[in-house]
């Protein structure tokens, strides 16, 4: 199994100890790469895109070409993805009240940037996600909130009883969160087993 990291900008190497803690755990002999151009898409089974700078991310995945490939190989249904904070941004079909963000318009959801304003820009809570026994502690840094989900995209987490953090479509998964930033590789787990081989 390849995994990619996008490595434009943001949490990389976090992503990075947590997929090789994650093969670790479960006995796989993975592979990780550092996406940094178009042509190491086509390579990796599955890919992250981390939270870090949501304007910078897409600017430069738009000017490599990296969103091309991206698009290509989603649509043949033989990439999954999974994207941290900056990177659920990404994912989305829209984004709330900004126009000046391209996306790759995967999701069936619509997510506001640094949506829990300036008091709480950043904090720590323990949140329930559907198919876990126990809570995962999740660290939100200018978190976005997924403000509405539809057709084939399903909410996977939710805090204060109706506000989404977490939603999953067939294979993408996107986290207003940073899963990286704990020990626990529940999420990036989950990630690997939705990756279709
Ligand atoms: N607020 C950032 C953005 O929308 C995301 C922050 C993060 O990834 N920690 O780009």
């Amino acid at each position: 199994m390849k995994i990619g990291v996008l490595a434009i900008q943001g949490a990389i190497s976090e992503h990075y100890s947590m997929i090789k803690k994650t093969f670790s755990e479960l006995g796989i002999n993975g592979e990780i790469i550092l996406v940094k151009n178009k042509n190491d898409i086509k390579e990796i089974d599955g890919l992250i895109i981390p939270g870090g700078e949501s304007t910078t991310i897409s600017r430069l995945m738009f000017k490599t070409g990296i969103h091309e490939k991206v698009l290509e190989r989603v649509e043949n249904k033989d990439l999954s993805i999974m994207g941290t904070c900056a990177g659920s941004v990404l994912l989305a079909k829209k984004i709330k009240n900004q126009q000046n963000v391209k996306t790759l318009q995967l999701m069936d959801m619509e997510i506001e940037r640094n949506a829990f304003g300036r008091q709480r820009e950043s904090f720590e809570i323990d949140v329930d996600i559907n198919g876990f026994d126990t809570p995962f502690h999740a660290v939100f840094i200018r978190a976005p909130i997924i403000r509405k989900t539809w057709g084939d995209c399903k909410p996977l987490s939710k805090i204060n009883r109706d506000t989404i953090v977490a939603a999953h479509q067939d294979n993408l998964v996107a986290l207003a969160f940073h899963p990286e930033l704990t020990n626990d590789t529940r999420m990036h787990k989950y990630f690997l087993k939705i990756i279709k081989k």
